[in-house]
């Protein structure tokens, strides 16, 4: 059986979800793992297709220091123990930059032109390049796909792409990108079948998990988004602030004496939930826990969402629906409960029974404008773009062949 196997590192982790093809583009998930603990207290873990556990294992630190490390052990036990020989990998990678508008192919020119990117979103897109350099070297003849975050985005429109400073600065790459495009590729794909009336039209997605963003989706197509030049804008996240006037940045620097890289770890690490709060940066821990600054948190985590939300439907001149996903949009029914609570100017009403079963369409049958819950499925999307673009590389070679 033909399998894809997909990745997605970060810095501490590598996850990764195998694929079988069944047919015509038909995927079924296999198996989904991680090595988590990378360079601290390394383990991996995995179940298959049917939550069974397949693996739990530690690691001493120095058999797992980096991601490199961790690819090596987890694919030897992909290969050696359940003997998966997957025909190509899919990875997700962060930036694909200005020019990457769609997944590609990867080769040696490729991975040094995202080396370039590195500079945009330095705290992912190393990690997400080093296990594709470990299997462009070990496996050479293995096919690998990219697939980027920032590549459903790029049919925003010149105003929306570009920020108020000097032209030079955009054409190096200074620019609106926006991020979790795999999710909304995959709402917007799951659209037509969930809601056919409105997967045609103007529709916000809220992607709220440990990082969060929303977008504008006209007609199924990326039209604004609430994340810019790198993933630390728009709503506040688990540990990162979201939108923040430029100038607090100036008084860490002039006031505070913050360098370049502590001002990086405090707005990646130390902002959002958990700075807010002082409790966590975990939303179940938020709701449950009785301390103020976690309900100020969790109000101002929807109250930034029922801005946002009024801003992309200005961009959108109007909205026909609003669709949930990600940890928090797929399983808070307060959270969902209170951001419908936002959105109530624009006649949005819920249907509170149908709320706390996480139901896939919430809202009120007196609400303007439908509320949807869909589950995002990343992991997915990389496997069906692995697997297209495969088949579009096989029936080009086939076409030359026959020409030749
Ligand atoms: P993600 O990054 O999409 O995995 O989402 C992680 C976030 O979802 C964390 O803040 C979790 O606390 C949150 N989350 C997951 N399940 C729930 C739940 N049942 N209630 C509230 N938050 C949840």
């Amino acid at each position: 059986m033909d399998t894809i196997l997909v990745v997605n590192a970060g810095s501490s982790s590598v996850k990764f979800q195998v694929y079988s093809i069944e047919g015509e583009g038909i995927l079924r998930r296999q198996l989904k793992g991680q090595m988590d603990g990378i360079g601290s207290r390394p383990r991996l873990r995995a179940t298959g297709s049917t939550g069974n556990p397949l693996a739990d294992r530690a690691y001493p630190i120095e058999a797992v220091p980096d991601v490199p490390a961790a690819m090596d052990i987890a694919g030897a036990w992909l290969r050696d123990e359940l003997r998966i020989h997957p025909i190509a990998v899919g990875h997700r990678v962060v930036h694909g930059g200005p020019d990457y508008d769609r997944p590609i192919q990867v080769d040696h020119g490729v991975v040094t032109r995202l080396e370039r990117f590195i500079a945009l979103a330095p705290l992912h897109q190393p990690h997400n390049l080093a296990p594709i350099r470990s299997i462009l070297a070990n496996f050479p003849q293995l096919p690998q796909v990219a697939c980027f975050d920032t590549a459903f985005h790029r049919t925003h429109s010149p105003v929306a792409d570009h920020y108020a400073i000097p032209h030079q600065l955009y054409a190096e790459g200074v620019r609106r990108y926006g991020f979790h495009g795999l999710s909304y590729e995959y709402i917007a794909k799951t659209l037509p079948r969930v809601a056919p009336k409105i997967a045609n039209g103007r529709v916000i997605v809220a992607h709220l998990g440990s990082g969060a963003s929303m977008c504008a989706l006209s007609a199924g197509r990326s039209v604004e988004s609430t994340m810019g030049f790198t993933a630390l804008d728009g709503l506040p996240m688990g540990t990162r602030p979201g939108q923040i006037d430029p100038g607090v940045v100036l008084y860490l620097i002039s006031e505070k004496g913050m360098s370049a890289s502590n001002i990086q770890n405090f707005l990646y690490r130390d902002c959002g939930l958990k700075g807010l709060s002082g409790v966590s940066n975990d939303m179940r821990e938020l709701e449950s826990s009785e301390d103020p600054r976690a309900r100020l948190a969790i109000e101002y985590f929807n109250y930034r969402i029922g801005l946002n939300a009024g801003m992309l439907a200005a961009a959108l001149q109007g909205l026909d629906a609003f669709v949930f996903t990600a940890g928090i949009g797929e399983n808070s029914a307060t959270i969902r409960a209170h951001v419908v609570g936002q959105l109530a100017w624009l006649g949005v009403t819920l249907d509170p029974a149908l709320n706390s079963r996480n139901a896939q369409l919430i809202s009120g049958s007196d609400s303007r404008i439908p509320v949807y819950v869909v589950p995002t499925d990343e992991e997915l999307m990389i496997a069906q773009h692995t697997v297209s673009l495969l088949m579009k590389t096989a029936s080009t070679n086939q076409r030359q062949e026959r020409a030749s």
